[in-house]
């Protein structure tokens, strides 16, 4: 017993100083996959009956695992939607986990469940969302719009008796994320979308709509607007969209996954406008409020809807429910039971920073967006394919055909430079190849967008 606990303390102050070494470092590499066969070859068994040890295992992390992940806090991880948590909210984390907190009820996670709350209520006053509104921390952005849309469904059903048979149909437009249509086939529900990547405009919308069948009509129940598409930032007639789904009677859902953070952000609130009227909206703490995997959010204006959808009923689980019933329990809002108080981090960092530099490090990746659509203009080689928009850019190497980008990408990366991947642009009717910077990490710097910009030569 003695030597395994001197083995657990040392073990222990060896993963502290590596966090510590990795939270404090400003040399961390961009980091590149290798194939599984070239891992398993490196590091050989590591499940074994008697067990490797920590210390072997640490090793193999260090000396060949972790080199193989691609960090997505780099400044100059400039692709997908990168990230950057904080270090107070990354400490937290390691709390959370060490205080073993079952989040689903607050009989059990009380004291976690309030930190999320108070957090909560911070991301619920950026919204403008009535009084009433409150929301629950998910896995992200897709759990939180897969309980959204269910909650919105289970709604329009409960309305009528015809509503209970019919399949229902989702209108959102080309320009939405992913998870919309991937979650709406988990709630086998229909989608249409209005065909546009830029902005979403309420007579688009509106003529999409009077173009339905009746019968199409009758089973729409929702429609999805974007509040900065993960492509290229847009952010859809919010203001516009209400007034039809108030008009139409329909359930109005804001994915703000990617662009929620920028609510904080002064400068860019108003193009938001409308987002106060939503009946739900989905905003990722891990994307730009800086906080570590995973953390999604899902508001709503009427959280009981969600608890008519979510809330799980079980002999074994009426104990939780008679205690918790004081207070608040996150697993009736949305898909999961056990849960991870993974707003936990975020509260710790806003509680350790304030909401004002919050608020700061948003408008910087703004800064940094425009900054770039500057120096792209001046650039000889690149032009802008759209003005920024939020933190992110959309630029072309003239001349350029897509294996150039694919190739400039992958020169990059392998010489740890840089990772700014391509993406598609659809220009009329033809998808251009086109290349995209997204900011969220406030230390990216001009020189290393300078940079990026002079290697697409
Ligand atoms: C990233 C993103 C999602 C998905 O969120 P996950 O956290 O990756 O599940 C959904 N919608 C938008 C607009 C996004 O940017």
């Amino acid at each position: 017993m003695h030597k395994i606990d001197i083995d657990l303390v040392e073990m222990t102050m060896d993963v502290m100083k590596y966090v510590i070494d990795r939270l404090s470092s400003t040399q961390n590499k961009i980091g590149k996959p290798k194939k599984e066969a070239e891992l398993k070859a490196l590091v050989g068994e590591t499940i074994t009956n008697k067990g490797i040890g920590g210390e072997q295992a640490f090793k193999l992390w260090k000396k060949h695992l972790t080199e193989s992940n691609v960090p997505i806090d780099h400044p100059r991880h400039l692709a997908f939607v990168p990230a950057s948590p904080t270090r107070a909210a990354v400490m937290f984390d390691l709390v959370t986990s060490a205080s073993s907190i079952h989040g689903a009820y607050w009989m059990e996670g009380a004291g976690g469940i309030f930190c999320e709350n108070e957090a909560m209520k911070w991301i619920v006053s950026l919204t403008g969302l009535p009084k009433g509104a409150f929301g629950v921390f998910t896995s992200g952005g897709t759990a939180a719009n897969l309980s959204a849309i269910v909650t919105a469904r289970e709604y329009w059903r409960s309305l009528n008796d015809q509503n209970k048979v019919e399949k229902g149909l989702v209108i959102t437009s080309i320009g939405a994320h992913s998870s919309i249509k991937a979650m709406a086939k988990v709630a086998d529900v229909d989608i249409l979308l209005v065909d546009t990547e830029d902005v979403m405009h309420a007579n688009a919308l509106q003529e999409t709509i009077d173009g339905l069948t009746a019968h199409q009509r009758q089973r729409l129940f929702a429609i999805v607007g974007t509040g900065g598409t993960t492509n290229a930032g847009i952010i859809d007639d919010l203001e516009g969209i209400a007034s039809i789904c108030e008009k139409e009677n329909l359930w109005f859902h804001v994915d703000a996954a990617y662009g929620g953070g920028a609510l904080a952000a002064d400068s860019v609130r108003h193009l938001f406008k409308g987002i106060e009227k939503a009946d739900s909206i989905t905003i990722d703490p891990h994307k730009w409020m800086f906080s570590p995997y995973d953390c999604g959010a899902v508001i709503y204006k009427d959280p009981e809807l969600a608890k008519n959808a979510h809330s799980q009923q079980g002999s074994y689980l009426d104990i939780f429910k008679d205690e918790g019933a004081h207070g608040f329990n996150p697993t009736d809002y949305q898909i999961q039971l056990t849960r991870r108080v993974r707003g936990l981090p975020l509260w710790f960092s806003l509680a350790t920073h304030g909401t004002d530099r919050y608020k700061e490090a948003v408008e910087r990746g703004i800064e940094l967006a425009q900054i770039a659509g500057r120096l792209i203009e001046e650039h000889p080689k690149v032009e802008l394919v759209r003005a920024p928009s939020l933190s992110c850019v959309l630029y072309r190497r003239v001349g350029w055909e897509p294996e150039d980008y694919t190739h400039w990408t992958y020169e990059n990366h392998k010489k740890g430079f840089a990772l700014v991947t391509p993406t598609k642009w659809k220009n009329g009717d033809v998808f251009e190849t086109v290349s995209r910077f997204c900011f969220i990490n406030p230390d990216t710097t001009q020189g290393d967008i300078e940079a990026i910009l002079d290697s697409m030569v």
